[in-house]
């Protein structure tokens, strides 16, 4: 706080004396045009300082500023410390700050009773949990420097933290291989979840709450299920219900001496098996997507999820996990999505071998490639190319086996090439237009963290709406309430 207020001293020195410097030019003015031309930069910087919280405005109690006039004359301008306490009553921890313009280094502080209980940038904001409910009082310091002004604002408010912790299903009605999306709201950490399979979700907590992702494989039962959560002694039945897949049957035919070298060796299945349990165990935090997932090649699918496969006429069917796209050997393969390699290698079993983690422990894996162009580790982006066809491994001829994984359970590719799986969240369906040209997108799902993503989502998706036959250049947004997210379009 004490520079803060060095900085403050500094500027006002700065201040007076370029007024002093400008006295001259500024007397040949009229005291009428004076105060007019005052109270309309007044006017300009309150609106491009304006900055809101939760949908409210956040009083200043603080603010000096240097306005530079078209004909090159600056003036000083104090505005009247407002002064005034707002109080905003927050049920979830998802208010943020947003500033009407680019605003610099801004700092806040949050106060609860005499003890600090944040302090730090805009964007470690984002992730700030109040530890428990109650009032906090936030101080907010920031600098402008545009073409009209610069100068900086100090900012005030009190919010009243009274929440109420929610544990929900994005979806509860769904089809095998599809990924349930587990979301809490208001939750500060410890949250225990137990399924009726052997699978624990891997949570990520934000501002927003925690969500993880239910991998709901083709061999699921059908019918009634339920996700049991635990969180500080309440317990929350999560039910849902799982509908049968529809699924091929295929006659397979592969060489003795491929399956031999590959299936039926136990050597090989054991150094696959290692390897993919790595790779099932790799959960990241960070979420690289922002868009659906690619198809990584074009081709003829000779296989796809879930297939009921007799190879070389056995009597029990192995099911397929992934999608088996035929294509010529060579043929350029492309990441699914940005993510970070967990495995580019040689495997006996699935031949030349690639894993991306891309967040929250879901990945998609290549097999049978003739050459691999990514290394362990490498972070990659969608649409890079990774490797090449080809028929290494337990594999008839060139193809590419694709599929997704979460903790070692396939789910279906294709709700992630079209964007209709809910791990994109339901909003972009959502959309109603308004005369005035403001939407109103329900989002209540979004989570903070991904909120920028979303909003890119529903971007590109905007200016392809023929609604309202305006084309859609840029937006604004905030969060207005805590399912609705504003879109404000441009004039
Ligand atoms: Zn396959």
């Amino acid at each position: 706080m004490k520079t803060k207020n060095k900085t403050t001293v500094t500027v006002f020195i700065l201040l007076i004396a370029v007024t002093i410097v400008f006295t001259g030019t500024y007397f040949a003015l009229s005291g009428r045009e004076k105060n007019k031309e005052t109270e309309e930069i007044k006017a300009l910087i309150a609106k491009r300082s304006n900055l809101i919280f939760a949908g409210v405005n956040v009083p200043v109690i603080e603010n000096e500023f240097t306005a530079k006039l078209e004909n090159g004359r600056q003036v000083a301008v104090v505005l009247d410390n407002t002064n005034q306490a707002a109080t905003v009553e927050q049920s979830d921890f998802k208010g943020l700050f947003v500033f009407a313009s680019d605003a610099q280094n801004v700092t806040i502080t949050a106060a609860y009773g005499d003890d600090i209980a944040f302090e730090g940038t805009l964007e470690d904001f984002d992730k700030f949990v109040p530890e428990s409910d109650g009032e906090y009082r936030y101080e907010i310091y920031a600098s402008f420097k545009t073409d009209e002004f610069e100068g900086s604002c100090r900012y005030c408010i009190n919010v009243l933290y009274n929440t109420i912790p929610e544990f929900y299903l994005i979806e509860s009605d769904v089809t095998q291989g599809d990924i349930i999306v587990l979301t809490g709201e208001n939750v500060r950490g410890d949250v225990e979840i137990s399924l009726d399979f052997d699978y624990t979700p891997f949570l990520v907590f934000s501002k927003a709450g925690c969500t993880g992702y239910i991998p709901i494989n083709f061999m699921r039962q059908p019918g009634q299920h339920k996700a049991v959560v635990t969180y500080q002694g309440q317990i929350t039945e999560l039910a849902y219900n799982i509908t049968e897949g529809e699924y091929e049957v295929q006659q397979l035919t592969i060489s003795p001496s491929v399956s031999d070298a590959t299936v039926n060796n136990s050597d090989a299945q054991k150094e696959w098996a290692k390897i993919s349990e790595q790779a099932r165990n790799s959960y990241d935090e960070n979420i690289y997507w922002t868009e659906p997932f690619l198809q990584p090649v074009e081709g003829r699918i000779s296989s796809t999820y879930g297939v009921k496969r007799y190879t070389n006429g056995a009597s029990t069917p192995s099911r397929h996990a992934g999608i088996d796209i035929a294509c010529a050997e060579g043929t350029p393969v492309a990441a699914a999505n940005a993510g970070k390699i967990v495995y580019s290698g040689y495997v006996q079993v699935t031949g030349n071998t690639v894993i991306i983690e891309h967040g929250m422990g879901l990945h998609s894996v290549y097999m049978h490639m003739s050459s691999l162009n990514c290394e362990t580790d490498q972070t990659i982006g969608r649409g890079d190319i990774i490797g090449e066809v080809g028929a290494t491994g337990y594999a008839n001829g060139p193809h590419l086996h694709f599929d997704f994984q979460i903790g070692g359970y396939s789910v279906n590719p294709w709700p992630l090439f079209d964007g209709s799986s809910e791990i994109f969240d339901t909003a972009q369906t959502k959309i109603q237009g308004t005369e005035s040209g403001t939407f109103m997108v329900s989002a209540s799902h979004v989570l903070v963290k991904r909120f920028a993503q979303t909003v890119n989502m529903l971007r590109a998706l905007l200016m392809k709406t023929e609604k309202t036959g305006k084309r859609i250049t840029s937006c604004r947004f905030f969060v207005v309430t805590r399912t609705r997210v504003e879109l404000v379009l441009p004039p």
